[in-house]
């Protein structure tokens, strides 16, 4: 595909506006009891369309220039929230470490625990992902080295995650992390709201994120590339994901921005549907029959390393 252009201007306007009518809908919710329950569903959709800009941004798709990307990258961040940094390094692992024994929770070996691996899948279809997730920045704040300590070298899927962080990473990520705290504690003020509704708030969000989470990988081939799925779904619900459903041609072409997916998968194959597959996963994890490929390098990852064999 050539003449690939960034939608910088509708991107930014999604930004700040996703970034606006989120916390209005907290608001709203919190200061009138009868609209609690529809800003509620509201604010759960809008995360599922922050962690696409969001995750657009940890792939330098979010603006052209990128000092810009990685602004509106550190402002969704905020209401994931995450360290924007965090997100990029445990992302662009997930791209070279995709359905690699370190990614493979939909199927079990004949060794595994399979309390363990069933309790790990129904917690994340249950909502459990989006804690570790958030919990996980507090634990690199306090303790930088925790992804290299005993505990997590044991845990299969998370032994590689963050083992390319620097020293500079830990200084961002901190910075990311303060600002994170400092932007909460003035909406907090500003809007007096109440705990308990954040909390009910994130509760529903979080669940919505989670529970989707490994939709587009979960028993899709073994290969760090073709790994994926396309899923086909309703065209609000793909605008809602930016596209997100079309995950195959995003694995293929990571540098391709959201508005190019669809129209890269045209000619190909679809017939599985997002809601079909969402089912699928609550039948649970199954017996293992292929075997892993090898992690991909950063550098074989960012030179698109035998990429050429899948992507035509
Ligand atoms: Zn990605």
């Amino acid at each position: 595909m050539q003449n690939i252009q960034i939608p910088n201007r509708l991107n930014l306007l999604m930004s700040l506006s996703n970034l606006t009518l989120s916390i209005a809908a907290i608001v709203v919710g919190d200061k009138h009891p009868d609209y609690f329950i529809p800003c509620l569903i509201l604010f759960a959709f809008l995360h599922l369309n922050n962690y696409a800009l969001l995750h657009e941004a940890t792939h330098s798709n979010l603006q052209s220039y990128k000092r810009w990307n990685y602004v509106l990258g550190v402002l969704s961040g905020f209401m994931f929230p995450t360290s924007f940094s965090i997100a990029t390094l445990t992302h662009t692992k997930h791209h070279c470490c995709n359905r690699t024994d370190h990614e493979m929770f939909d199927y079990y070996y004949p060794n595994d625990s399979l309390f363990y691996k069933f309790g790990q899948w129904y917690s994340v279809l249950l909502g459990g992902f989006w804690p570790v997730a958030v919990f996980g920045n507090i634990i690199i704040f306090f303790y930088p080295s925790f992804p290299k300590s005993k505990f997590i070298q044991k845990v299969r899927s998370g032994q590689r995650m963050l083992e390319d962080m620097n020293s500079k990473d830990v200084i961002r990520i901190r910075l990311e992390i303060l600002l994170i705290f400092g932007f909460w504690t003035l909406v907090v003020y500003v809007f007096n709201l109440s705990i308990a509704t954040l909390i009910y708030f994130y509760v529903a969000a979080g669940f919505n994120w989670s529970t989707r989470q490994y939709i587009t990988h979960a028993f899709s081939k073994r290969d760090v590339w073709e790994g994926a799925i396309n899923l086909k779904t309703n065209l609000l619900h793909e605008k809602i994901l930016l596209n997100g459903n079309w995950d195959l041609e995003h694995h293929l072409h990571p540098e391709l921005p959201w508005t190019y997916l669809k129209k890269s998968a045209e000619n190909k194959k679809t017939d599985t549907t997002y809601f079909k597959q969402y089912l699928k996963m609550w039948t649970g994890p199954k017996k293992n029959f292929e075997s892993s490929p090898k992690p991909i390098s950063l550098k074989e990852y960012f030179n698109g390393y035998k990429r050429e064999n899948h992507s035509t």
